[in-house]
């Protein structure tokens, strides 16, 4: 753990920070391994780095040189520009362990986007590769491929940006660019997708860096970075048109007028965090990749809650923050064994887009560590908590679904004591609990 983590990073309390690989050259996304072993030469992790490598990292936290030179040309790295180009999406297939990485590359004097499939016998070393999809007019800048997802229904899911020089081809339904597309895993088109005869699955997006599937509604949420407004979060489902380059808001769950990067995103879904985190959702705010210092534009992360049919955000949390002096700022974002995972593109070193100073940080929850909590935060507590129907129980903390503050600890809110039902609570005479207003007061303690 590095002394200095709380000079840099600010987290949400009762979480802390820890930075456990350092020495990355612009690490973009992180995949897990959904299944990993308990032996600690396999692979746990994998990461792109921007420029044409992914690293392999194994159970005991070694890191390998998975693949190397995946570019086959040599980057200006000019940040913001073209050196914001190269290979970015990663996934996992899960009975395999191949991986799924996207890229653009040159052929002739044209750019283009491809996705291929690398396999390893050993998961720490590429021994082959197969191309899935090629030859679709790309550009060096952002807007490239990106972000790729296997399904529940097992089918590949491609975040495809609109190439930035014309917008309109992201409503052209002929042409791959400003798309989603769905594909079985040899890049066939599968039969039911909206066009049995096409692979795209929806239409309409610009600069779409991340992907992840929810669990609780089985649905694909995507990110899209707008142009000089309006970057957002979609819901995205079969057929429908998220509208650029009309809009950036149509069939949107979430915008900001004031763009801020949005790039990768998880949700909380395998008890990584309390259970009390359950199904929100985490997203990474890059901001200015070349901008030093804290900054009001992106370099941190945000905590939203979704209603049940992922139709609205019930409350939005800033859940991490840079406040450091240099570059650094969040780009991949997954969640792994016991935290949330984050890379961080350019590190604390010089920001300088060539300099191997990028690192991967994670952040985990305090609460269950905390020997001195009295009230364990289980499931079974948040249960009988009666928090909810407390008249200073106010709307805040409803949105976040907030309570048990015996055991987690104090509201963030704001709040005006209006009464405190703890004294009728069945957990406060389980554990012999004697205080009020733990929501004000902070936890219980032995
Ligand atoms: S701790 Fe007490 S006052 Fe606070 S919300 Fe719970 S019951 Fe209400
Ligand atoms: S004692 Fe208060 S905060 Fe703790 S579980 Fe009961 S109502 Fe909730």
């Amino acid at each position: 753990m590095d002394e200095n983590i709380e000079k840099i990073w600010w987290v949400f309390p009762r979480f802390k920070i820890e930075r456990l690989i350092t020495g990355l050259e612009l690490p973009v996304n992180l995949a897990f391994v959904p299944e990993p072993t308990d032996n600690p030469s396999d692979p746990l992790l994998y990461v792109t780095e921007l420029y044409g490598k992914i690293k392999a990292i194994t159970n005991d936290w070694k890191v390998h040189n998975y693949a190397e030179s995946l570019l086959n040309y040599e980057p200006n790295y000019e940040f913001p520009g073209t050196g914001e180009s190269g290979l970015t999406g990663i996934c996992v297939e899960p009975k395999s362990g191949d991986l799924f990485v996207s890229m653009i590359y040159e052929d002739g004097g044209d750019v283009k986007n491809k996705l291929v499939r690398l396999k390893s016998k050993d998961g720490s070393k590429m021994d082959s590769m197969e191309i899935i999809l090629e030859d679709i007019p790309s550009i060096k800048a952002a807007h490239q491929i990106q972000a790729i997802t296997i399904g529940f229904d097992g089918k590949l899911y491609v975040n495809l940006g609109e190439g930035m020089i014309n917008p309109k081809v992201a409503q052209d339904d002929s042409d791959l660019r400003g798309k989603v597309l769905r594909m079985n895993l040899d890049g066939s088109i599968p039969e039911d997708n909206p066009d049995p005869d096409s692979s795209v699955f929806a239409k309409g997006f610009r600069n779409p860096f991340g992907a992840r599937w929810r669990k609780s509604d089985k649905s694909l949420y995507i990110s899209d970075n707008g142009p000089s407004y309006d970057d957002r979060i979609a819901k995205v489902e079969p057929g429908k048109n998220y509208g650029w380059p009309n809009s950036m808001r149509e069939n949107s769950l979430f915008w900001i007028n004031f763009p801020e990067g949005i790039t990768a995103l998880d949700f909380m879904q395998n008890g990584e965090f309390p259970f009390g985190y359950e199904d929100e959702l985490f997203v990474a705010y890059f901001g200015g990749s070349y901008v030093k210092g804290p900054s009001i534009k992106g370099k941190k992360i945000v905590k939203m809650k979704l209603n049940e049919d992922g139709s609205a955000i019930k409350s939005y949390d800033i859940f991490a923050s840079y406040i450091g002096q240099n570059a650094a700022s969040p780009c991949g974002l997954a969640f792994g064994p016991g935290g949330l995972y984050f890379t961080d593109l350019h590190g604390e070193k010089n920001g300088q887009a060539h300099a191997s100073s990028g690192n991967i940080y994670k952040i985990s929850s305090v609460i269950k560590a905390e020997g001195e909590i009295l009230v364990p935060y289980t499931k079974e507590n948040f249960g009988k908590c009666l928090c909810p129907g407390c008249p200073t129980h106010n709307e805040c903390m409803n949105n976040r679904d907030e309570r048990l503050f015996c055991a987690g600890g104090k509201t963030e809110c704001d709040l005006e004591r209006k009464g405190c039902l703890c004294g009728e609570c069945p957990v406060e005479s389980e554990y012999g609990l004697t205080e009020f207003y733990y929501c004000d007061e902070g936890a219980a303690k032995k």
